[in-house]
């Protein structure tokens, strides 16, 4: 799939989407409640651009990757990716949009099937795409592994033969061969030894570059975040409290949430003195979320009319869209 051709299409436009999970008690199994994991999240992705989800762990950002890409149903809102419904997608077209659309998750120990070769493994999903097989489908796998920085006799081994960085190329690998034009990169780096962290974050951007591909790039880690994005997004209780332009938000976060994620990131320079913001408490739980604001249990700057008025993502006049009282005066 070829990504979008106008500059007014977004690659992937993302609007109030939600994601609650039933929670069921008792004997009948009856819903007592619901863990709002995304609660009405909207975004835009540009071809060829880097969106990172940033956030605590449990914040919702990897079940708004894998919603997105229909793994888990949604439960309400919309995707459009090119232009084309990807929730309402079935048949051919979802086949299509599967293929176009692909994931990288966090483990790949656990992302690879631990009884087929690599080449086995690769050439199953170009065969059920579709795609090549035989001799084809062979040349191809050969071809995605060595673009990856792997040899093609690699083809012929099983995942434990491979190191964690070398099976993270694979799953990698894997997503190239079906020539998508997005990718969720769940965490892609997490599980690994930081040594490698570095090699496998160069081989994304080199492969962004080479096959102008979109990330939607999940993580933690601010660092990695800052190397790697263009915009940044920051997830906290399901929802979105800040998206900006990457300079601008390390520069000058507005989010008091955004402020006291930056603080703790370390600087390497000695003579650039930071406060740390430490946040008290724990995040309360999606299944029962604070009244107002998400975050005002946690907020240093609180005030009366976060504790029952909701902000809503709004634009700022620099462009950049946050979530707080501060930054919009409730008047
Ligand atoms: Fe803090 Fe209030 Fe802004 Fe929420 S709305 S981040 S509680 S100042």
């Amino acid at each position: 799939m070829t990504p979008a051709t106008s500059p007014e299409i977004p690659a992937l436009a993302v609007r109030d989407l939600k994601k609650h999970f039933p929670i069921r008690t008792g004997v009948l199994s009856r819903v007592s409640g619901h863990v709002k994991a995304v609660d009405g999240v909207t975004f835009e992705i540009r071809a060829g651009e880097t969106f990172a989800l940033v956030g605590e762990s449990g914040c919702g950002k990897s079940t708004t990757g894998r919603t997105i890409l229909r793994l888990t149903s949604a439960t309400g809102g919309d995707v459009q990716f090119n232009g084309e419904d990807v929730l309402a997608a079935s048949g051919d077209r979802m086949r299509r949009l599967r293929k176009a659309m692909q994931i990288v998750f966090q483990d790949p120990y656990s992302a690879l099937n631990p009884r087929m070769t690599v080449g086995a493994a690769i050439g199953e999903i170009l065969h059920v795409h579709g795609i090549a097989s035989g001799a084809e489908a062979r040349e191809r796998v050969k071809e995605v592994l060595v673009r990856c920085g792997l040899e093609a006799y690699h083809s012929w081994r099983y995942p434990h033969e491979f190191s964690g960085g070398q099976r993270q190329r694979v799953v990698i690998a894997r997503a190239l061969a079906l020539d998508p034009s997005f990718i969720v990169a769940d965490e892609p780096i997490s599980a690994l030894d930081v040594s490698i962290q570095s090699q496998i974050i160069n081989l994304l951007v080199d492969l962004q570059e080479s096959y102008r591909l979109t990330y939607l790039f999940i993580s933690h880690d601010l660092s990695v975040v800052r190397h790697m994005a263009d915009r940044v997004g920051v997830m906290y209780l399901g929802k979105l409290v800040e998206v900006a332009e990457k300079r601008e938000f390390y520069r000058e976060p507005l989010h008091p949430y955004s402020q006291a994620l930056l603080s703790a990131i370390p600087v390497s320079d000695p003579t650039v003195k930071k406060k740390r913001i430490i946040l008290v408490g724990d995040v309360p739980s999606p299944a029962n979320p604070p009244a107002g604001c998400p975050f005002h249990t946690r907020c240093p700057h609180v005030m009366d009319v976060c504790r029952s008025v909701v902000p809503e993502l709004k634009a700022t006049d620099t462009g950049r869209q946050v979530a707080c009282h501060l930054v919009h005066p409730v008047s």
